[in-house]
């Protein structure tokens, strides 16, 4: 591929400016430095691009980082496109209820700022500090609450982007339907920068919720954790907006001695479980929500509950299932986010678990996930991270998924980490229909290249 061409890096300078191109750490703290762009506007966008399409320069676009499976890796001497200098909240319009922002705000600030207005984003997720919004659209991201607001892909009303060319596809209206041909906006949706860069958004938002209750409870069985999800969506009037579960492995490590968190809930169940209702009634949504759980104590689906009883407990509780970091103590780790059907979980974990223990001395294996949306996070532990042993991990997990007809990302994408085992989820005609795709939006195949799969 080369480096960068002299005269393409002169160009780029007139067009951004010497701060608009930097020479910087690219990926992350093992990728070493490499040139990146910093546009400051859909325009510096679209000129850089037009540069890098007439010079054949391959590009990657970058957010905030936070992807887990090595998309923003470089496959030769790719230049970034970062959008860290495209942060503006532009507009919150409360009557038509959007939100629109440049591509780098960072996830939480929109949040937080859609929150100052009496409203609510509801895309949630660990990352939220540091993920931006165009990364969010870009892998379609999930997180905590898609079992009642969906993923990315649900939330977003109108996009810009700039294509491989240059070309600025340009902002639609603010009205939810548009059933004007197709919907160009939900190709580029998930599509981890490899069919255009998405400059600006329409959000989609929410009346702020008055109330907001959570607690964690402790189920002993599979059957009885799907009898409880099934109660609680259909007993609490569409206002289930978590249902988080930890098996009992990853519970009892992330309250035990190597991590700051307590347990909430003493040990001994098999499944623990973040519930969480929104509503628009304080006072009734917390009586409520404690006899919801009263009564499943009553028919024996849950066998113990803590409430949260401030903000703070609340925090607390959300804490224990958001710091997968501390994870990386168990190093070194593979992790794994894949979806199936709801009453094949038990079963996979259970065949996973024991390959795992007929394959390696003293495997550790911890699963948490977003059980009501099917999607669970697998971590393992081996022993040795060798390259064997990486496959020979991912065999394991993914051979059990694709057996299952389920799905090998669930919503992290599928980067280079994952592009061996694209057609476990995918055929060959979706594939080669997706070669096309990106044929068409990127001729000279420059954007993220090598990423979800090779181009001809
Ligand atoms: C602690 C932690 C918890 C997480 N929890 C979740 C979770 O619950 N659910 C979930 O879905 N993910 C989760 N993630 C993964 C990650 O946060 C998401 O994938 C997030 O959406 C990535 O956003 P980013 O801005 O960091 O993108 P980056 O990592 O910078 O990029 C990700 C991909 O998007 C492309 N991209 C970035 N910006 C643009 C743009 N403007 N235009 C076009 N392409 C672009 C990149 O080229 C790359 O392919 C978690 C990550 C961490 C570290």
């Amino acid at each position: 591929m080369g480096n960068i061409a002299p005269a393409l890096l002169e160009d780029l300078r007139k067009v951004l400016g010497e701060t608009g191109l930097i020479e910087a750490a690219f990926a992350g703290p093992a990728d070493s430095e490499g040139w990146i762009a910093r546009p400051a506007s859909t325009e510096e966008v679209a000129a850089t691009m037009k540069l890098c399409h007439d010079a054949g320069q391959p590009v990657i676009p970058i957010g905030g980082r936070t992807g887990l499976v090595q998309a923003l890796s470089r496959t030769g001497h790719e230049l970034g496109l970062s959008l860290e200098r495209m942060r503006a909240v532009e507009e919150i319009d409360p009557t038509s209820r959007t939100m629109t922002v440049q591509a780098g705000v960072p996830l939480q600030i929109a949040q937080e700022i859609a929150e100052e207005h009496g409203l609510m984003f509801p895309l949630d997720l660990g990352a939220r500090g540091t993920a931006t919004i165009g990364g969010n659209i870009a892998t379609n991201a999930g997180g905590n609450r898609v079992l009642r607001w969906g993923m990315t892909r649900d939330m977003v009303i109108a996009l810009e982007a700039v294509l491989a060319d240059g070309t600025i596809l340009p902002l639609q209206g603010k009205a939810l339907k548009n059933n004007t041909g197709y919907d160009l906006k939900h190709l580029l949706i998930g599509s981890e920068g490899t069919l255009g860069i998405v400059t600006r958004a329409i959000l989609r938002v929410r009346p702020k919720p008055k109330s907001e209750n959570c607690a964690f409870v402790a189920i002993p069985n599979f059957e009885t954790l799907t009898k409880f999800l099934s109660y609680m969506e259909g007993q609490s009037s569409g206002s289930l907006s978590s249902f988080e579960v930890l098996w009992s492995d990853y519970y009892e490590f992330i309250t035990g001695d190597m991590t700051p968190h307590n347990p909430p809930i003493a040990y001994g169940q098999a499944y623990y479980v973040l519930v969480e209702t929104m509503g628009a009634d304080p006072k009734k949504d917390a009586t409520d929500f404690e006899e919801l759980l009263g009564e499943a104590f009553e028919q024996e689906l849950i066998a113990d509950a803590v409430i949260a009883k401030s903000e703070s407990e609340r925090h607390a509780l959300w804490h224990i299932r958001d710091d997968v970091l501390q994870l990386w103590q168990l190093s070194p780790l593979f992790t794994f986010d894949v979806s199936l059907a709801i009453a094949q979980m038990d079963n996979y974990t259970s065949e996973i678990k024991r390959r795992f223990d007929e394959t390696f001395d003293n495997p550790q294996v911890m699963i948490f996930g977003h059980l009501g949306d099917g999607n669970l996070h697998v971590i393992v532990a081996p022993g040795d991270k060798g390259l064997d042993t990486h496959h020979m991990v991912e065999e394991i997990i993914y051979d059990a998924i694709r057996s299952r007809n389920g799905s090998v990302s669930a919503e992290h994408g599928i980067g280079l980490e994952k592009k061996g085992y694209l057609s476990y989820s995918r055929n060959a005609d979706e594939i080669a229909l997706m070669r096309k795709i990106k044929q068409a939006f990127d001729p000279k195949g420059i954007l993220n290249p090598g990423k979800i799969f090779d181009v001809d």
